[in-house]
């Protein structure tokens, strides 16, 4: 399968990177406003070809991405000095509206996979944009943070995070829901898991999870900047799903109902395959985690109501 990827900043490039040593596509084509910097990773990244499975890894245009199965969107611009985040939403929402004409122009039948942050709005923004049916627009969502659950989960009860079954929903940001209550590990609660383990999930364990998992992307921005290798990999990760159709539950983004909040774009755990997402499922959750989610989608909800998209842009909404 040929993958696209717009932007190759380090999101987009650690993504390129990732797909390389999985080896889930055969060529990968970066196209950056940055032309340089799109030749420089592609061939940084095609030097690890050797140590991976064969892939053929290229800088290239636009047109350079027909054919594509999937084009991921990691492009975008920085937050400045004092700029609102709604502002910068703006100025984002403007950087798609050229790269998603392009893309759908050159790809029309390609799955597009958008990383740019805020990643929920900016998924329901090139939903809006393309046209396209829900399900082949994903965003990345809260595959890193469930993660990043799974990973503080596994390491707490001493077991691989692969045997752990936990997700979060809702928002990529803070106010994502930690599905606590469906939580398992093995085939057990990781309540009962913990306790046959003889380490329970006390109080302050939860808080500190909990934390890790919410405060995980501002620690990292003030040790290094940004982050990049653990979102490359899910993005791999999602690529990986639809290039082998494996009807993967994943909790990523997508325009559809959540609870009482119409059309808007949030993460549940959806099946992804060589369609896309053909399908969401609703975790059995507690009420206040139910109240929770629907908070976080309302956010949503109305952060994308007040952009400024034409009417007839809305229209194509799903
Ligand atoms: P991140 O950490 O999210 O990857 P970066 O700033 O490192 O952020 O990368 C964003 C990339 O998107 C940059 O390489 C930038 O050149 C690219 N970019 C910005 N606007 C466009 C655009 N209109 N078309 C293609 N690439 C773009």
């Amino acid at each position: 399968m040929k993958l696209g990827i717009v932007g190759a900043g380090m999101v987009g490039s650690s993504a390129a990177f990732a797909c390389t040593m999985r080896g889930v596509a055969s060529r990968i084509v970066l196209v950056d406003l940055n032309g340089a910097r799109a030749k420089a990773e592609a061939e940084d990244i095609a030097h690890a070809v050797p140590f991976a499975s064969p892939v053929q890894v290229e800088a290239g245009r636009y047109a350079d991405l027909s054919g594509s199965g999937v084009v991921i969107l990691a492009c975008g611009v920085s937050q400045k000095p004092g700029e609102a985040r709604l502002q910068l939403l703006s100025r984002n929402a403007e950087v798609f509206r050229q790269v998603v004409a392009e893309v759908t122009r050159h790809a029309p039948e390609a799955i597009l996979v958008v990383a740019s942050n805020p990643v929920d709005i900016m998924g329901q923004v090139t939903q809006s944009l393309s046209g396209l049916p829900a399900g082949r627009v994903i965003g990345s969502g809260t595959i890193l943070d469930t993660a990043r659950f799974r990973w503080l989960l596994g390491r707490h009860l001493g077991i691989a995070p692969r045997s752990v079954h936990a997700y979060v929903l809702g928002e990529h940001g803070d106010s994502e829901v930690l599905a606590w209550s469906a939580a398992r590990a093995g085939s057990v609660s990781v309540e009962s898991f913990a306790a046959q383990m003889r380490s329970p999930l006390t109080d302050a364990i939860r808080a500190e999870i909990d934390t890790g998992v919410r405060r995980a992307a501002y620690t990292i921005i003030e040790g290094k900047g940004a982050t990049w290798y653990g979102i490359g990999a899910g993005l791999a990760r999602i690529v990986a799903a639809i290039a082998g159709d494996e009807q993967a539950v994943l909790t990523v983004s997508t325009v559809g109902d959540v609870l009482d909040v119409p059309g808007v774009a949030c993460s549940l755990p959806r099946i992804v395959g060589r369609e896309g997402i053909t399908a969401t499922l609703m975790p059995d959750l507690s009420d206040i985690e139910r109240d929770a989610l629907n908070a976080s989608a309302f956010l949503l909800k109305q952060s994308f109501d007040s952009l400024s998209l034409s009417r007839a842009e809305r229209a194509s909404r799903a």
